[in-house]
């Protein structure tokens, strides 16, 4: 039963990494969590792919760097479409056609605004190149806003900005204006609630999981949660095993699929079905007993049909908020 939903389903990973530099012809199985293959075998019909830039030295040659490395990521990532098995999709519209279409969907974002600099039309290139959202942070401070994990190597305190700068608070505007969707993971709860309150458009945090199931400071405490709701944004739990259950006393988280499923759960109850998200932060640290790598994906659907989520419910889950929320951000564009 869980199978038939899972293949009608368009099942859409908001957050996986890929490795820089990436060998060209990305349509092989590798050694990599995601690839096409694994996404064929596992019925993952859609990823977000990522260009990510870790946080650097915030001077001209470092904000330089960043630039390059994030729009060179995102060029590469619409290489990985031919068209026809696989279609780059920026738009809710173009991922369902995607689907129907029987084709793998690639997308694109961008994590870390450090890779903006101070150039407030870099958002404008990156959105024209396809990408759909940026995360504001990674981990560490960064000219936009506070991070919810400092980096003390280089040179961070706690809180640098309280949260959102003048740069960020103008960010935020053009994200909005052009369509960019702001990503509050690794944000500081400072930032993501200051985004909330100031941004036009919902918000999503595309890998977070919940505070209250496991206390980490990347996950989303009740307050930020009902933020999220209050704003019509989304939470995407993520299969990171450190944000779903602390480590034991060998230092190794023990989460399975059933622990992600909890968040998810838990989540649902606090602020609704329709703020919920998947994602799995596969080549980035995710990856969990059950949902160990793309080909694993049905497993999840099981879990969650298991726990008594429906077609309907699943299909909400795994991509109808998403596109709900793309369509929303882009529909109020301009
Ligand atoms: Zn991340």
């Amino acid at each position: 039963m869980s199978e038939a939903i899972h293949a009608a389903t368009l099942t859409l990973d908001t957050h996986v990494d890929i490795r820089w530099p990436d060998p060209p012809d990305a349509t092989q199985e590798t050694d990599r969590c995601v690839d096409f293959p694994k996404m064929q075998r596992g019925g993952l019909k859609a990823v977000v792919f990522i260009a990510y830039t870790p946080q650097g030295p915030r001077d001209a040659a470092g904000h330089q760097a960043a630039a390059d490395r994030a729009e060179a990521m995102l060029r590469h990532i619409r290489t990985r479409a031919d068209g026809v098995a696989r279609h780059f999709c920026a738009t809710a519209d173009q991922l369902e056609a995607a689907h129907q279409a029987g084709a793998l969907a690639v997308l694109s974002a961008v994590e870390n605004g450090n890779a903006m600099g101070r150039d407030l039309a870099r958002l404008k290139l990156w959105r024209d190149l396809g990408a759909i959202y940026l995360t504001l942070t990674h981990d560490g401070h960064n000219d936009l806003a506070d991070a919810a994990r400092p980096k003390p190597a280089l040179g961070d305190g706690t809180a640098e900005h309280g949260g959102l700068s003048d740069l960020g608070r103008q960010a935020l505007a053009e994200m909005n204006r052009i369509g960019l969707i702001i990503d509050v993971s690794h944000a500081a709860k400072s930032s993501m609630m200051q985004a909330a309150e100031l941004s036009r458009a919902p918000i999503v945090a595309t890998h977070s999981c919940c505070r209250a199931l496991c206390d980490h400071p990347r996950n989303l405490d009740d307050e930020q949660l009902d933020m999220l709701r209050a704003k019509g944004g989304l939470v995407q739990i993520t299969a990171l095993d450190a944000f779903l259950r602390p480590p034991g006393a060998d230092g190794k988280s023990p989460a399975t699929v059933a622990d992600m499923v909890d968040h998810v759960d838990y989540a649902v109850r606090r602020i609704g079905l329709d703020h919920v998200g998947l994602s799995s932060d596969f080549d980035g640290g995710g990856g969990i007993p059950g949902w160990a790598n793309a080909g694993e994906t049905a497993n999840l659907t099981a879990e969650l049909h298991r726990r008594g989520y429906g077609a309907r419910e699943i299909d909400l889950l795994w991509s109808g908020n998403f596109r709900r929320l793309m369509r929303r951000v882009q529909g109020m564009a301009g």
